[in-house]
């Protein structure tokens, strides 16, 4: 089977990457030339087009920022659906449920099908492929994207319409972007109070507090000071304001929700939209005065 990949960036790279070297040969696409060229050197075929790509490739993965981008890849005038070659289009990225929707309708007017298949892990398990995969599609086509998809990760059967692995996966970073706004506030108030950071990591992950921010967010890029955990604080926005829109249309209220998705738009006009999604913490140490950092040096 060949296989192709549009949207090289934190995730698509590392993505791609895997699936190279689990023998696959793979034909890529990113308006970055840079994003292909590091594909290119690892033995990847380089395309013009997401179209061109669709041309040479039967399964084509896309891992790309926003929905206004997944749809113009998809569907635009060089998109997937006017390729040659490919039957089934798979969703990486984080687009919402409405969007999955569109693709999935506009690719079966040409006889491909839209794989519903957002991920959750980060760079660290892009890289390690142990990513928990969120695929929503039909059984019969399931059962020919999961060997592929198990190179990414540990690929979990959400549902059969798309659109299902999307809502999956926004409910997942509603939980994730509260743990770590929640966490910063936690440990601000903790450093302004004179504890010291790594102390409070310690106790928080042996008692009940802990969370994805404790445990790896705040020891793995916030105490070092490095920010650097490879997730904008543009895109964790773009997450839930998807994720409040749909709330919106299924009448669900989410008043823990307005109040997070506050805070994260306030840390994006703060810090900026393509910072890392880490220095939320930046703004609430700014105003109270103190910084939660590691007094250990590296490897104590
Ligand atoms: P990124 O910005 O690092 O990468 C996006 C890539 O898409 C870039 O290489 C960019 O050049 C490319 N691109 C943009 N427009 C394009 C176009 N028209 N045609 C082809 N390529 C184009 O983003 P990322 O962090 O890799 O995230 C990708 C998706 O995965 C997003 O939807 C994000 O929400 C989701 N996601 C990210 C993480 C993470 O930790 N970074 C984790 C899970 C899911």
């Amino acid at each position: 089977m060949r296989l192709g990949f549009v949207g090289l960036g934190n995730m698509g790279a590392p993505m791609a990457g895997r699936l190279l070297d689990s023998g696959h040969d793979l034909v890529v696409f990113d308006v970055n030339a840079d994003a292909m060229r590091a594909l290119a050197d690892l033995g990847a075929a380089t395309a013009r087009s997401p179209r061109e790509v669709a041309d040479t490739a039967d399964t084509v993965f896309m891992s790309l920022p926003t929905p206004a981008v997944v749809l113009e890849v998809a569907l635009g005038e060089d998109g997937l659906v006017h390729g040659t070659q490919v039957r089934h289009v798979v969703d990486l990225s984080t687009t919402g449920s409405p969007t999955s929707a569109r693709v999935a309708e506009a690719l079966a007017t040409q006889d491909v099908c839209l794989v519903d298949s957002p991920v959750s892990g980060g760079v660290t398990g892009a890289a390690k492929g142990t990513l928990a995969v969120m695929t929503a599609c039909p059984d019969s086509q399931f059962a020919l994207v999961e060997p592929i998809l198990a190179q990414l990760g540990r690929v979990f059967h959400v549902g059969a319409t798309p659109g299902l692995g999307q809502a999956m996966k926004l409910l997942n970073n509603y939980l994730s972007a509260t743990a770590l706004a929640v966490t910063a506030e936690a440990f601000v108030f903790g450093a302004k109070a004179g504890l010291d950071a790594d102390t409070m990591v310690e106790v928080v992950n042996a008692g009940s507090g802990r969370n994805s921010a404790t445990q790896d967010k705040f020891p793995r890029a916030i105490l070092p000071g490095t920010f650097d955990f490879g997730f904008a604080i543009g895109l964790m926005y773009k997450d839930l304001a998807l994720f409040a829109e749909q709330a919106d249309t299924l009448g669900v209220p989410l008043f823990t929700g307005s109040a997070v998705r506050q805070l994260w738009q306030f840390a994006r006009d703060q810090m900026g939209a393509d910072a890392d999604f880490t220095t939320i913490v930046r703004p609430l140490e700014q105003w109270s005065g103190v910084e939660v950092r590691s007094l250990r040096r590296a490897g104590e």
